[in-house]
């Protein structure tokens, strides 16, 4: 059972639920395995649960040595329908105590720039190609990323989003597998698996080059109007 699951239940307890009716599991021969692709339609698990069911594998994980050092895994948050998907590097200092991406100083400029987008992080979904913090924010090792890559792509499976914006060199070059030059693509529509991806600078580095961040604009304005057509 998912922690989440167990949370659930906990809840309707304290709601005065005394018992859950809960319908016969339906025959083999009728019931298609759950997939991403069903995620919403009839009776199908929802995107919710399905990401639910990996965070609690992502949570478990210890495929590499980031597992040793992390506080906590940080899986993503946001809505699990979400048209638009903000991808990062990995989580730092902040995100590993507070077990969510994106809220240390560099997290806070891009809360503003989604705003800035008359957007709010509940209407996104926000997530990091290496799910656990690099010792000293360190660069992530080939194998860490080649390791974590599964996590973010079923996420963008379950989500199922319009646009991805990768946000600096390793959130771009680790979901396609593409050795993309931040400087030479930046700015320009991408695809990864049919969805439309804007690879844009880390607001990391528009901290340390605030003068980059009208090129960042730029860039979600083009998000902006794919996402209204
Ligand atoms: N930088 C990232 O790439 N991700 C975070 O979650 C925080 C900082």
């Amino acid at each position: 059972m998912t922690e989440d699951l167990i949370r659930e239940l906990e809840l309707l307890r304290e709601f005065g639920f005394t018992h859950l009716d809960v319908a016969p599991p339906p025959s083999a021969d009728v019931a298609p395995p759950p997939s991403a692709a069903m995620a919403g339609e009839g009776a199908g698990p929802t995107q919710d649960s399905l990401l639910a069911e990996l965070q609690a594998i992502v949570t478990a994980c210890e495929k590499c040595r980031l597992a040793k050092t992390r506080t906590q895994v940080v899986y993503g948050v946001g809505s699990p329908n979400a048209d638009l998907m903000f991808i990062g590097e990995a989580p730092g200092r902040d995100e590993d105590i507070q077990g969510e991406p994106f809220v240390g100083r560099a997290g806070q400029l891009l809360t503003e720039i989604i705003k800035a987008m008359k957007l709010t992080r509940d209407d996104v979904y926000i997530a990091n190609v290496i799910k656990c913090r690099p010792p000293e924010n360190r660069n992530p090792e080939q194998d860490e990323l080649d390791m974590c890559r599964p996590y973010i792509r079923q996420q963008v499976e379950i989500i199922q989003p319009r646009v991805i914006v990768t946000l600096g060199r390793f959130a771009l070059q680790s979901l396609t597998e593409k050795g993309f030059a931040i400087s030479s693509v930046r700015g320009q529509w991408l695809d990864y698996n049919g969805v439309k991806v804007m690879p844009t600078y880390h607001p990391a580095y528009l901290l340390r080059n605030p003068a980059a961040k009208k090129e960042v604009w730029a860039d979600m304005k083009k998000v902006m109007s794919e996402l209204e057509r």
